[in-house]
């Protein structure tokens, strides 16, 4: 329960960065968190929330500027939240990224080394290749947006500069072509209207589109006439999929789809690996980055022609199958069954022989091997947020494989997992990469080899 509190104004100092980007204060004795406020600026702030032992609040006014702060690009980022750092110099957010992993390690996992520097983006703005927006009727125009935090209101959004380019177009003429064809947004409440979602993904290497139209029923009047016009007035969309969710969930995706133009799917290259996408599938949404960061993973785990590489956490297999060049062999789990079919199927498509996909827990999977006689020279993982699990950490540390490389999207949780393996482990690298500008969002790649 949120104790009840007065909204009140005081002047603050800020003293540090938190690790979701707020700026660290105190008043009175009781430290606070205020939204875009950077570190030694001085504000008059407003209270958001107080309790006796903490306070958030929002700038009212800024009384003394730091250098590092830019204007911010999108007229909306106050309000939308999704990009938390856009009022900081690109440069300073990739320090802030760097020396916040090093805290982690600290903090957490009482490991005192270098990070290196964080490898960024040359152009951090419209990076993501996929992006899904719900639709809502606001005073009686279609408006596209993001939801507020914790709630369904949505944000309207016309350009969002960290997405694809293609994709505020695209979404546009499908707002306009909604009016024209009175096709209405699904509206939750009063359960009418028939569009919820539209997720928009582009392909870099073919420079297409697939849109994905979710719907709250299978079929809808004008849906044909829609379709067409569409693809006329945006030929950049090489395919169109009706996902239908009938269901009253966060969850946006359903089970039924239906292929409405085109072959259902978009493909994109990855260091040189094919990979189809379809609607459903998982494929990291910053491609840039994402070749960055796996040549870095697969240049560290200097993999030789008779090793045997497991792929944990594999997702769609990409890791996997770009490093089966160098390797005897790569065997990949992944707990999401259909992301190893899609895996199974990138590496037919690929022609490559020396791939192998297992749908299991990554830890179970493991410790079956293990019993199995089964043990692998190189492990390359990459745990969702959660990070990893004492099981298949355990068995790491029985099997010793000569190298492991830990990617990580939570700097807490791999410092949490680091602490158990370098019992055993010699971390010799630490190198962040930018997945997520502009957000407090931070990728890692470790690199550990067995201690002599
Ligand atoms: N390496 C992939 C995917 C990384 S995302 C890529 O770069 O694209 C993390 C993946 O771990 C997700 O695909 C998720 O489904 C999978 N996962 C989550 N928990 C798991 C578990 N216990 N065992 C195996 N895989 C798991």
């Amino acid at each position: 329960m949120k104790e009840k509190f007065k909204k009140v104004q005081f002047e603050v100092e800020c003293i540090g960065m938190s690790n979701d980007g707020k700026g660290i204060c105190y008043h009175e004795n009781i430290p606070g968190f205020v939204d875009g406020l950077l570190l030694n600026e001085k504000a008059l702030v407003e209270t958001t929330y107080r309790t006796k032992q903490v306070f958030y609040a929002k700038i009212i006014k800024l009384i003394n500027k730091s250098d590092k702060r830019v204007n911010p690009i999108c007229p909306v980022s106050s309000s939308c939240g999704g990009c938390q750092l856009l009022h900081l110099d690109y440069q300073e957010q990739l320090k802030f990224k760097q020396n916040r992993v090093k805290e982690c390690l600290k903090k957490i996992g009482d490991i005192e080394i270098d990070v290196n520097e964080v490898i960024g983006m040359d152009i951090p703005y419209f990076y993501r290749n996929k992006i899904q927006m719900p639709l809502k009727l606001v005073k009686g125009q279609i408006c596209s947006g993001f939801y507020k935090e914790k709630s369904h209101d949505i944000v309207p959004i016309e350009i969002c500069y960290i997405e694809n380019k293609d994709a505020d177009h695209i979404l546009l003429t499908i707002k306009k072509l909604m009016k024209k064809y009175r096709i209405l947004p699904y509206d939750e409440d009063k359960r009418t209207g028939v569009i919820r979602h539209i997720l928009i993904r582009n392909s870099l290497m073919n420079q297409n589109n697939m849109v994905v139209i979710v719907s709250n029923v299978d079929s809808f009047p004008g849906r044909n006439d829609f379709i067409k016009e569409l693809t006329k007035l945006e030929p950049s969309i090489s395919t169109i999929v009706q996902n239908t969710n009938k269901r009253d969930t966060n969850v946006i995706l359903g089970e039924k789809e239906k292929i409405l133009f085109g072959k259902g799917y978009i493909e994109d290259k990855l260091c040189n690996v094919l990979f189809k996408i379809s609607a459903k599938s998982f494929f990291q949404v910053n491609p840039v980055q994402t070749e960055k960061l796996y040549k870095l993973a697969i240049e560290k785990a200097n993999i030789s022609k008779n090793d045997t590489v497991l792929d944990a956490y594999c997702g769609i297999g990409t890791i996997g199958l770009i490093a089966s060049t160098k390797a005897k062999q790569v065997i990949g789990v992944e707990i999401e069954k259909s992301a190893v079919i899609d895996a199974l199927n990138n590496a037919k498509n690929n022609n490559i022989k020396n791939a192998l996909f297992y749908c299991d827990d990554a830890g179970e999977f493991i410790l079956k091997q293990y019993q199995e006689g089964k043990i692998f020279d190189i492990v390359i993982m990459d745990p969702p947020r959660k990070g990893s699990d004492e099981k298949f950490l355990s068995i790491l540390l029985k099997t010793k494989p000569k190298k492991i490389i830990y990617i990580s999207c939570d700097p807490a949780t791999l410092a949490r997992d680091l602490k158990i393996l370098k019992k055993t482990y010699q971390i010799n690298s630490v190198t962040p990469v930018d997945m997520f500008p502009n957000t407090i969002h931070v990728e890692t790649v470790v690199c550990l080899s067995k201690q002599k």
